[in-house]
């Protein structure tokens, strides 16, 4: 294996401290790294309490699946907060779209595998054929 520039996923540790379950952990690979703090800064100077329910990658896309605050009964954020929060994740997505997965520089979607991803000519002759990265 190539060594990637991230020496430890020890950089997500400001993100996973919003998850809703613990537990979980976050799901890309590490191309996306960068971005996923990124995006995490993004929505945290907006929403400072907001919860985390995945990140994870769907169809070779950046899925960052959060609520504005911690959900209630009721409800906790208006309809408008929680399309500004969707704004915020979704130019992440789609900066994900041209984004190797597996070490961050440009890459394009891969279809040949039974999971979709998105890799840079050089990740692509690496990746096996199951697909994970
Ligand atoms: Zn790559």
């Amino acid at each position: 294996m190539v060594e990637v520039s991230w020496p430890s996923g020890d950089v997500l540790d400001p993100v996973r401290r919003h998850l809703r379950d613990p537990s979980y952990d976050i799901d890309v690979g590490p191309g996306w790294w960068r971005l996923v703090l990124e995006c995490h800064r993004a929505v945290v100077a907006e929403f400072p309490e907001y919860e985390l329910m995945a990140v994870k990658q769907r169809w070779g896309v950046l899925a960052f699946q959060a609520f504005p605050r911690a959900w209630e009964p009721g409800g906790n954020w208006t309809d408008a907060e929680y399309e500004r929060l969707e704004a915020v994740t979704d130019a992440f997505a789609g900066r994900s779209e041209g984004m190797c997965e597996r070490c961050g520089a440009d890459g394009s979607l891969r279809e040949s595998r039974r999971v979709h991803l998105v890799l840079c000519d050089r990740c692509e002759t690496l990746v096996p054929e199951h697909g994970r990265l």
